[in-house]
């Protein structure tokens, strides 16, 4: 029988779509090990001002297919100080929390990683960012879903910009990562992506343009991740503008959009799986662990290891963006 017998769960950070699967699957599993669950709201600024409700199992009916997070989401400025964290860990004794599940990105993973040392407290972290910025997990709760909705995107995009001869440059989200670019630009049949990992390396637009990118079309789609590295889809348009003042330039920057919509069967199945492994990695005595998922099996990485280490790109796949593009 596992010492822990009440798990507090909250999602914190930026919202992503199959949070709310993931909520779904560590309420059920625990309350199918024996558990009491409590839904914290708000993160952890919802803790500390004790927004805090007991979930029964129809607590998380009827919302596996919806995006955003039904237990909302928030930054927190008091959990980065010591008396911040001393408030939380009373919430948590006041409310008989032995042990917490944190959903969200590298921010809410680093907050567990030091309130977890800081009290000795149990906590298992999931990946959930559309960023897919985590170290240790192959991919993150809400990037599929987000991907696909920037492909859609991409193609509706491509309609008018075909109709005038135009060269785009579309903005997606990713922080200083550029997953959502380049794989974003592969699926949705882009000519390029500029991502920040390329960017001290080489000058992406420069190279684009001189290797004749657009020759042999009538139009051009370049997938920009957002970043002050890479300037932004602004930033790289106001260049052309200067630099190649031949191109007929368009920018748009797809924003909050990404965000929502109801998420993929992949992030739902991603979810369910790693919302019911967080469960039995503390049923495992495991401790301070991010759940990630590594060729489609279930691994646990040390928060350090997960916040750490910056995740590569895969090379290849600018290999595969640029064949596939001529
Ligand atoms: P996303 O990647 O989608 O933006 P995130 O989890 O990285 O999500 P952040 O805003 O960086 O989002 O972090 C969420 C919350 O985690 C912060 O508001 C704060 O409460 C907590 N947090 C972040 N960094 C720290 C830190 N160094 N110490 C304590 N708490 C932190």
């Amino acid at each position: 029988m596992s010492a822990i017998k009440c798990v507090g769960i909250l999602t914190s950070g930026g919202d992503a779509p199959g949070m709310n699967a993931a909520i779904r699957a560590v309420t059920r599993s625990a309350i199918y090990n024996g558990m009491r669950v409590k839904g914290i709201y708000r993160g952890y600024k919802g803790l500390i001002l004790d927004e805090i409700e007991e979930f029964k199992t129809q607590n998380v009916s009827n919302i596996i297919q919806r995006g955003g997070t039904i237990l909302k989401t928030a930054r927190c400025t008091e959990f980065r100080t010591p008396e911040g964290r001393k408030q939380a860990y009373d919430k948590l004794q006041e409310h008989g929390i032995d042990a917490l599940i944190a959903i969200g990105g590298d921010g809410t993973l680093t907050g567990a990683r030091i309130f977890a040392q800081e009290f000795n407290f149990p906590i298992v972290g999931l990946p959930g960012t559309i960023d897919n910025d985590l170290y240790g997990t192959d991919t993150t709760i809400g990037y599929d879903t987000a991907l696909n909705t920037i492909m859609e995107c991409v193609d509706k995009i491509r309609d008018t910009a075909t109709s005038h001869d135009r060269l785009f440059f579309v903005e997606v989200m990713g922080r200083d990562a550029g997953f959502l670019a380049l794989n974003g630009a592969i699926a949705s049949g882009a000519e390029a992506a500029i991502i920040p990992e390329i960017s001290l390396e080489k000058d992406q637009l420069a190279e684009m343009i001189e290797t004749g990118f657009r020759k042999s079309k009538n139009s051009s789609i370049v997938l920009v991740a957002e970043s002050e590295v890479t300037g932004g889809a602004m930033g790289v348009a106001e260049r052309v503008k200067k630099e190649y003042p031949q191109f007929d330039v368009r920018v748009s920057i797809l924003g909050h959009l990404q965000r929502g919509g109801s998420p993929s069967a992949q992030d739902r199945i991603l979810a369910t799986r790693m919302g019911i492994a967080a469960i039995d990695a503390l049923l495992d005595d495991q401790r301070n662990v991010m759940i990630g998922i590594q060729n489609d099996q279930i691994v646990y990485v040390p928060f350090a290891k997960a916040i750490k280490n910056d995740k590569p790109i895969n090379r290849d796949l600018l290999n595969t963006l640029r064949v596939s593009s001529i």
